[in-house]
């Protein structure tokens, strides 16, 4: 029998489970086609950090939508952990951002000074003295650091298959090869080993997006930037807050991993393990925390990030076609704009409209047709 779907989201990453479950709220039902399972990309090996005050496009374009999506994550976690039956460990987070040279002083204070007049946030400069109080095991050759507390983390390989199990959407294993369709709609989408018609499509491909370029004949720019995480354990204490400074940073998670990284590398889809790469994170490890720098390896991950010419994701209707959206290019901030991409998308399809800000992120600011 035909496959047959209301909408059909390609890509099965935190942005096209997001969009799934926002769908549902609206009771539109969708199949998830994803060919390497469930989150098991960038979504579900990211370091999982909440950060709305902080990174590229905040202050500016970024920062009403992560704000947004912030809050949308702290409204969403008893409901959603209740409806999916999955702890996706949302939680707030203290944070520690060490100054290794005199340059690095006056940004951690100027960002200090920032983040604390943000409600909900607390954030101060710390002498070495302070730094090594509140964790003696950090390098006493730093020059000081940012204390913070207020930003959150989410484990975010549970937190995508939460969106996923909530939405009740049905999953279809399969590798999308094409569309097809004609006078500016698609009706059916194209898989390796058979094809699904469909009301609607959301393209959710993350850093392979641009591969729908040619089926769609629109500029989808999205670029794969490789990221490395090694996951390390630690003898003794667990640490207590995430840590960063020189290049490194350590992400201590609740099952007593220490994820650190994270580097960035221009390297086309090349998603190997590289050992120069980890040996370069160690080595940005041991200036800052000595005892990580040949802690026993647990874990070695790679993936890509989804990400655009201007920082910003893609989010809304493609140019020319009457009944495809994309939900793509969050780059390094995607597990934070999970929920702001889904309700967005899910919004601008159900009712044309939505309330979140996102007005910047649509398709039509590149270039539309393909020449
Ligand atoms: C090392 C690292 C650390 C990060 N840390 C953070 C962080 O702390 N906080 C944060 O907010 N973000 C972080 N990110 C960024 C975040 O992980 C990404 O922005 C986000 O996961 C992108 O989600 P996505 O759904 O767009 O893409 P993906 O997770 O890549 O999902 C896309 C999916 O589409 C599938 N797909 C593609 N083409 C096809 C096809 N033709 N047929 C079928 N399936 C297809 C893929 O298999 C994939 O599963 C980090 C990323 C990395 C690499």
């Amino acid at each position: 029998m035909a496959e047959t779907t209301e909408v059909a989201i390609i890509g099965g990453g935190a942005a096209g489970c997001a969009v799934a479950y926002y769908l549902a709220k609206s009771r539109v039902r969708s199949t998830i086609i994803e060919r390497e399972g469930v989150g098991n990309q960038a979504s579900g090996n990211a370091a999982g950090g909440l950060n709305p005050l902080t990174g590229i496009g905040i202050p500016g374009p970024l920062a009403a939508f992560g704000w947004e999506c912030f809050q949308l994550h702290a409204e969403l976690y008893q409901g959603l952990k209740d409806e999916s039956g999955i702890d996706y460990q949302h939680r707030t987070v203290g944070k520690i951002d060490l100054a290794l040279e005199e340059s690095d002083i006056d940004g951690l204070k100027e960002t200090a000074l920032r983040m604390d007049a943000v409600e909900g946030f607390e954030a101060h400069w710390m002498e070495p003295d302070e730094v090594a109080k509140l964790e003696p095991r950090i390098s006493t050759s730093i020059l000081g650091g940012m204390y913070d507390h207020g930003n959150t983390a989410a484990d975010s390989h549970k937190l995508t298959n939460a969106f996923a199990t909530a939405a009740g959407t049905t999953i279809r294993e399969g590798n999308v090869q094409g569309l097809e369709g004609n006078g500016g709609k698609i009706d059916r989408v194209i898989l390796d080993d058979g094809e699904i018609s469909c009301g609607q499509v959301v393209m959710a491909m993350g850093p392979w997006s641009r591969r729908a370029e040619s089926w769609l004949d629109i500029y989808i720019p999205v670029d794969p930037l490789k990221g490395e995480i090694l996951r390390l354990e630690l003898e003794g204490d667990r640490i207590q807050y995430d840590i960063s400074g020189g290049g490194a940073s350590i992400y201590p998670k609740l099952d007593g991993l220490n994820w650190c990284g994270t580097t960035e590398d221009w390297n086309g889809f090349d998603r190997e393990n590289s050992q120069e790469v980890a040996k370069q994170i160690r080595k940005r490890l041991a200036r800052i925390f000595p005892a990580l720098g040949d802690a026993k390896l647990a874990k070695h991950t790679t993936c890509l990030r989804p990400v655009t010419p201007d920082w910003l994701p893609v989010l809304g209707q493609a140019p020319g076609w009457e009944n495809v959206y994309l939900a793509t290019g969050a780059g390094k901030k995607g597990i934070l704009l999970a929920p702001g991409i889904g309700k967005s998308v899910a919004d601008l399809m159900t009712t044309g409209e939505t309330t979140l800000s996102v007005q910047g992120y649509f398709p039509e600011r590149f270039a539309t047709n393909l020449a």
